[in-house]
């Protein structure tokens, strides 16, 4: 049998039963990774997205998991070990929107944005960390921002911030674990063909389209091919760092 990427290496991805998540799970196993995942509430997708993992011939475990929970986090890092049996990667992938105006946002759609996505990938990293550091060659930590962390986006305060915070979070842990070998990264996406992009009005969808250079939308195939670079040894010499992947939408 020949030999994979990832062979005998175990990685977290949170929020993967749909769009960049689901792409990213199904790439990693079929380079030869065991996978973890977790999600909101899709449990039917993830029985499918979990058999069709397990048919690459590794080991999976799939569970729902609010992130944004310090003990359920813990608990789900902790069921993923004992399946993977080590923990090398983790992509704190699970992130949601709920989109308004400051002046007509309600504070729990502030509360639960900065929740999911900024705490949920502190409870994450913080519950990887010790299995990672005793990794022979410690692990990487991606966080999936958006470059409306970057930039900000009119619209988005609660999620801008919160990506903005993952970035801060990104920066910080990458100089508190590098000494054990372990590297933190964020991955800034521009736009994706998933989900959350086609809750998107039409006039603003083409607004941006003609914003970005590449002149088209990502698809999550290629985020999960750049997702699997960042984690491998070829990206062993970046840490503490936001890479931009958005057709030049930044620029
Ligand atoms: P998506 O298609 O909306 O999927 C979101 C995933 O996260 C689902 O699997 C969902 O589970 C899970 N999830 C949501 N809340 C959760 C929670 N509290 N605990 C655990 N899992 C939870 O999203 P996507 O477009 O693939 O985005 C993935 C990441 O990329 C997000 O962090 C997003 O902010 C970032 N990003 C996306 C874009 C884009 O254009 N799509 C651009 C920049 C950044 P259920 O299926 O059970 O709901």
């Amino acid at each position: 049998m020949s030999e994979k990427q990832f062979d005998g290496k175990g990685a977290i991805v949170t929020g993967a039963t749909r769009g960049i998540g689901k792409a990213a799970v199904l790439e990693l196993a079929k380079r030869g990774c065991n996978v973890a995942f977790n999600y909101a509430s899709s449990a039917e997708a993830a029985e499918k997205i979990k058999a069709e993992v397990e048919g690459y011939g590794v080991a999976c475990f799939a569970q729902a998991c609010d992130v944004a929970s310090t003990e359920a986090a813990a608990d789900f890092v902790k069921s993923a070990k004992e399946t993977l049996g080590s923990i090398d990667y983790l992509v704190n992938n699970a992130g949601i929107t709920r989109d308004n105006l400051i002046m007509r946002m309600k504070e729990e759609d502030w509360d639960a944005v900065i929740d999911t996505n900024l705490k949920g990938a502190w409870n994450f990293s913080k519950a990887v960390l010790r299995p990672m550091m005793r990794n022979e060659d410690g692990g990487v930590i991606l966080n999936i921002s958006s470059i409306s962390g970057v930039v900000g986006m009119l619209g988005q305060s609660n999620y801008s911030a919160s990506k903005a915070g993952m970035i801060g979070l990104t920066k910080s842990l990458a100089k508190e674990v590098a000494s054990r070998n372990v590297t933190v990264n964020a991955l800034a996406l521009g736009m994706v063909a998933t989900d959350m992009t086609d809750e998107m009005n039409e006039e603003f969808r083409e607004k941006i389209l003609a914003n970005i250079p590449l002149g088209r939308f990502a698809e999550p195939q290629e985020i999960a091919e750049i997702i699997c670079f960042l984690l491998s040894g070829s990206a062993k010499y970046i840490t503490g760092q936001v890479i931009q992947a958005d057709g030049g939408l930044a620029i």
